[in-house]
């Protein structure tokens, strides 16, 4: 990521570890240390015999723009996991959960935009939410260019665009 020193600009800088910088010349240290990032499933229940249905976005932007992915993102500087769940459903579909997401998977990521990659810790939340129908929702045009409520047998894993998302959603369907 630096190919030189941002300290000295000695260009005998090197990452190590996978985690931090260093120079040699100057004695710069800099972690590179994971991003924490949320992911929230929403399960919608739906007729008989019970069924229900899971609530996917389809990306409106790089990386992997037309891909399914979940509502939530990145944790903001100040803020705790929930915080930052809660803020992200209210920007990216206009909506807050009826009831506290629970925490039900964690799997790490690699995140690349614009050439860097961001190493994140993704952690996914379950809340049903009986009374959300796609028309209820205010989607953030920029980030977001659909909403599919999608029955269990009707997931395309192969349409994902995170793995990490695949395997959240495989966990909560126990087929993991
Ligand atoms: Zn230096």
């Amino acid at each position: 990521m630096f190919n030189f020193c941002p300290s000295c600009a000695s260009a005998k800088i090197t990452f190590n570890e996978g985690k931090f910088f260093h120079c040699p010349d100057c004695g710069f240290v800099y972690y590179h240390n994971i991003a924490a990032a949320t992911g929230c499933l929403i399960t919608v229940p739906d007729g008989e015999p019970a069924q229900e249905r899971l609530v996917f976005l389809v990306r409106g932007k790089e990386p992997a723009v037309g891909k399914l992915d979940l509502p939530g993102g990145f944790v903001d500087v100040g803020e705790g996991v929930i915080e930052g769940l809660y803020r992200e459903l209210k920007e990216e579909i206009g909506w807050t959960p009826p009831a506290a997401p629970s925490l039900f998977a964690s799997f790490s990521n690699v995140y690349e935009y614009k050439g860097i990659k961001y190493n994140t810790c993704d952690m996914y939340f379950h809340v049903c939410a009986p009374e959300l129908k796609p028309e209820t929702l205010t989607l953030e045009k920029a980030e977001i260019a659909g909403v599919r409520f999608l029955k269990p047998a009707d997931i395309d894993f192969s349409a994902f665009a995170f793995n990490s998302t695949v395997q959240a959603v495989k966990t909560y369907l126990r087929i993991l």
